[in-house]
């Protein structure tokens, strides 16, 4: 197979050669460098690739260009490869034209000139870029194949288990595909239990679960250690910016993950508000940066692990998992977030995981190809998945309870989802009921004058509202009547410590009312629903396990 190219424009000979040298030393080996001269000439070469069959991965591009300015370039270019990676080259004088490129064209970055030395401020943007890249290409042929029916639950669980742990799958549809067939044919099984998993090797499991899946892909979910100094409970932004902190200031750290990393945040298809992505990040790539930055810093990732319940025994604290096993730890910093609350109408259950879901990835997105979605709930993450739906399905309709999507949606998305054609916003409209034999076919809405109006739809899609992940916390920790859990000065609002609090200091503003257990993010009482936040109370956290720690 060719190599995919890098491709760089410059109208300056010696920036062009610089900026050539540079790359060669570093990226020959796994790209074709390919220079050019002009926007014209970078153009020509883009579509000879094209002629090729070659992939491109990247565009190095001067804004300040004659004829032709590197902005104007990638406006064309991305018509033509809408996946290749795109960087400005700048001077300080244009960097109001790479600012205005973001929007203008998506751009990913823009370097500087001069960028030396490359190791600081050339390779390291790069390799970012190329890796995000290579993650979001479609699985390689020989990769993991499913073979399985669109409409079945257990099918939907691979997928979403597979999605959400970031591993690339083709996924072969038993009535459709004839692939398929042509697989089922080959195992010669009279009445094979779909799905079946197709791995590399040869090997095949029929309907696994998520710790034979896991097992497969390289997860971990046996502790290597029987005691730490920290054991954090969910692996999404809080509790991966835990495990950053943690591991890289010397504790010995085990991040305990149900599901898959990245929690609700890996789930968004580009989270637009957190700070130094100016283009914005997939949560699928800040999930795969943040889990290979704790791995990488020492933290021990065990997915996927459910815990039961905590223990504390004077000051000791047991880490007890659903699997009946335990680990000893000195702390506990509880980050397991929340999950989106289930709509109690005829039909929901019977149809969950056959066309009605709670949440959606990116992978299930694209299964909609021309058909009808409905999308349920008037926040930012109805918001996200409406603009992700519409990049695959006929039309999506977004369900909003109240009159309007402006009071709990944020202005950028509001203004992307109206100017988004395929999107049909439905205000004042509830679910009334969900029907179809097999699978979703047609959902019942209830308008605000009264009236009911049934639509047909193949997927329906469920962001109203949460409900927090704390019922290992039963009897533990102290929490809020709806869940939440409650963290220093909530405890300590009337002047009082928790009943049964042993020390003779006040609880630390992220610890619970048990010594020694802290929460950060979404699950708190009270909490800032962002990943920033997440991520700052799991930094935060650290500092005050660090204290308790000196002094317990
Ligand atoms: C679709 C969507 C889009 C969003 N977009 C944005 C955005 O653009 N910008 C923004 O700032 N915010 C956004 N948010 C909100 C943001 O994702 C959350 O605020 C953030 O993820 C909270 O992080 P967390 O770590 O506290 O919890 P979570 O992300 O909920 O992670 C908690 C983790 O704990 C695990 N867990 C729970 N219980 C257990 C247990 N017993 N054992 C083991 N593991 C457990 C869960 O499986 C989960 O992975 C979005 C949310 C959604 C759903």
């Amino acid at each position: 197979m060719t190599k995919p190219a890098i491709l760089v424009i410059d109208d300056d000979p010696h920036v062009r050669s610089a900026v050539t040298d540079d790359l060669r030393a570093i990226y020959a080996r796994d790209y074709r460098i390919v220079v050019t001269d002009s926007g014209a000439s970078g153009l020509a070469a883009v579509a000879e690739l094209q002629r090729r069959g070659d992939d491109i991965a990247l565009f190095l591009v001067d804004e300040r260009m004659p004829e032709m300015t590197g902005t104007q370039f990638l406006l064309q270019a991305r018509e033509l490869v809408p996946d290749a990676k795109k960087v400005l080259l700048t001077a300080y004088a244009d960097t109001d034209a790479a600012i205005r490129s973001i929007n203008e064209v998506g751009l990913d970055h823009y370097l500087l000139k001069p960028w030396y030395p490359p190791e600081d401020s050339l390779y390291p943007v790069l390799d970012d870029l190329l890796e995000d890249w290579h993650a979001s290409r479609p699985a390689a042929f020989d990769g993991i194949r499913i073979v399985g029916a669109r409409w079945s639950a257990a099918t939907h669980d691979v997928k979403d288990f597979l999605a959400r742990n970031l591993v690339p799958y083709r996924f072969l549809d038993v009535e459709r595909d004839a692939d398929a067939r042509r697989l089922l044919a080959a195992r010669g099984e009279a009445e094979p239990i779909l799905p079946l998993v197709f791995f590399s090797d040869g090997s095949v499991l029929s309907q696994p679960n998520a710790h034979e899946l896991a097992g497969r892909i390289g997860l971990r979910s046996r502790a290597s250690a029987p005691f730490y100094d920290l054991v954090i409970v969910g692996a999404g932004p809080a509790g991966l910016a835990g495990a950053v902190y943690g591991a890289s200031e010397g504790l010995r750290v085990a991040v305990l993950e149900m599901q898959a990393t990245g929690g609700q945040a890996g789930t968004s298809s580009r989270i637009e508000n957190y700070l130094g992505f100016p283009n914005g990040i997939s949560g699928t790539d800040l999930t795969r940066r943040a889990t290979a930055q704790a791995a990488r810093l020492g933290a021990e990732i065990l997915s996927p692990v459910e815990v039961a319940t905590l223990r504390v025994e004077g000051g000791g604290r047991t880490v007890v998992l659903s699997d009946g096993a335990e680990l000893g730890c000195h702390t506990v910093l509880v980050a397991s977030g929340m999950k989106v609350r289930h709509l109690g109408v005829p039909g929901y259950e019977r149809l969950h995981g056959a066309g009605v879901f709670y949440g959606a990835t990116l992978a299930e997105a694209a299964s909609y190809k021309g058909e009808r979605v409905i999308v349920v709930g008037g926040a930012n993450s109805a918001g996200q998945a409406a603009m992700m739906f519409s990049r695959f399905a006929a039309e999506v309709l977004l369900l909003v309870r109240g009159p309007s999507i402006h009071h709990r949606m944020s202005r950028y998305l509001v203004d992307q989802v109206e100017a988004t054609a395929v999107i049909r916003v439905l205000t004042s409209t509830q679910v009334q009921g969900v029907g179809g034999d097999e699978h979703l076919e047609r959902v019942e809405l209830r308008h605000g004058d009264g009236t009911t109006s049934t639509v047909e739809a193949t997927g329906l899609f469920v962001f109203v509202g949460a409900v927090p992940h704390t019922d290992f916390l039963t009897g533990v920790v102290a929490v809020n009547p709806h869940g939440f859990v409650l963290t220093g000065p909530d405890i300590t609002g009337d002047g009082s410590r928790p009943p049964g609090w042993p020390l003779q200091r006040d609880p630390y503003l992220l610890e619970c009312s048990v010594p020694g257990i802290f929460a950060a993010g979404d699950v708190r009482h009270g909490a800032v629903r962002r990943v920033a936040s997440a991520v700052g109370q799991g930094a935060i956290a650290i500092s005050l396990v660090h204290q308790h720690l000196a002094t317990a």
